[in-house]
């Protein structure tokens, strides 16, 4: 239903920016987008959309961004890699008034269908010490035992969201997903996750000549990285199916970080003096997506190579940090 009202929370950042060219693109039409970002710092903004700034930890500005909306993207989170989620337990778990003020609005306003952008970081911490990781199911999220801040809150707006959906019928949808990466993401500041942190340190090493990089952790350490086109792909199918449970959305292309740092290298055609910096935040030792149950619910899985996405993601970056040079 191409005609109804589309609220798009955190519409200035990352994934919720694409979301919302994506809409556009599918012909989407009464768009509202709402983030707490001045809009200068929105990483994308189009003039056919209603824009505003809010701060929607506060209830009246999540009933003024839900009134008239049929549907809900939840992408709203004070969030960031491990150097930020680590550091700011506290802020993390805020997030939880976004969600927990949406729902509300979304249940007095009749929302059709409801969004919840959750993460791989409510799996339990036990099941992620080996880097030779078995890749994490859905199950695995209990017993709970997720990344401290960022992840209880995450698990707990998962919880919330099936009891407004089980107590109230607002059809709610979660997504957890494993570290999305592409343009028009946080590559400087603190907030960047490892994709846009290395393709950064590269480019900032062939451009001034010093051929080091540092590398937080030992470098051993693993993960699985979605490229931006594939996340939005199963934001949609999940949407528009009938999967009530968290599902996970992210790639099983597991690599570690050492061989993500060849990877960007390769894109660079350099090669750099390896620092790892062991007292960095460097997260779990190892985590993975288990994609049997979105192939066998959505017959789908997000496919797109990581070689692929991340030479995308290089360029981008570097066409930024050159420009701003
Ligand atoms: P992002 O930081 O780029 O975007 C989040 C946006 O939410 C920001 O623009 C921020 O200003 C906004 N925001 C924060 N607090 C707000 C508030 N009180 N009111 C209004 N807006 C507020 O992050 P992203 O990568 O686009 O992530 C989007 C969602 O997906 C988040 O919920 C995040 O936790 C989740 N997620 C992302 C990843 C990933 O790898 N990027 C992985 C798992 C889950």
């Amino acid at each position: 239903m191409k005609s109804e009202r589309i609220l798009v929370a955190g519409a200035g950042g990352f994934i919720g920016g694409h979301l919302v060219a994506d809409l556009l693109s599918q012909g989407y039409k009464d768009i509202r987008a709402v983030d707490r970002k001045p809009m200068r710092d929105w990483y994308q903004k189009f003039p056919q959309v209603e824009s505003s700034r809010l701060d929607l930890q506060e209830q009246d500005a999540c009933e003024q961004a839900v009134k008239g909306a049929k549907v809900v993207y939840n992408l709203a989170a004070d969030m960031g890699g491990m150097g930020f989620i680590e550091l700011n337990k506290g802020l993390c778990m805020l997030s939880v008034l976004i969600n927990t003020h949406l729902l509300l609005s979304a249940k007095k306003n009749n929302v059709r269908r409801f969004f919840f952008a959750s993460s791989a970081c409510v799996y339990n911490v036990d099941k992620q010490r080996d880097p030779n990781v078995t890749a994490l199911k859905e199950a695995d999220a209990y017993p709970a035992m997720p990344e401290d801040g960022y992840g209880w809150e995450k698990l707990f707006s998962e919880r919330m969201c099936r009891h407004f959906r089980e107590d109230f019928g607002i059809q709610t949808r979660v997504a957890r997903y494993h570290n999305v990466y592409g343009p028009n993401g946080t590559y400087e500041g603190g907030r960047e996750k490892a994709p846009a942190a290395i393709c950064r340190k590269v480019i900032q090493a062939k451009l001034s000549q010093k051929h080091s990089i540092e590398i937080w952790g030992d470098g051993k350490q693993t993960r699985s990285f979605m490229y931006i086109d594939d996340c939005l792909k199963g934001t949609h199918m999940l949407m528009r199916s009938g999967v009530i449970e968290p599902l996970n959305i992210g790639s099983s292309e597991l690599v570690s970080i050492n061989q993500l740092v060849d990877i960007v290298e390769d894109i660079a055609g350099i090669k750099l003096k390896r620092k790892y910096n062991l007292s960095a935040p460097k997260g779990v030792n190892g985590r993975n997506s288990d994609n049997t149950l979105i192939k066998a619910r959505l017959g789908w899985e997000p496919d797109t190579p990581l070689r692929d996405g991340m030479e995308k993601t290089y360029r981008w970056i570097y066409d930024q940090m050159t420009r701003k040079k």
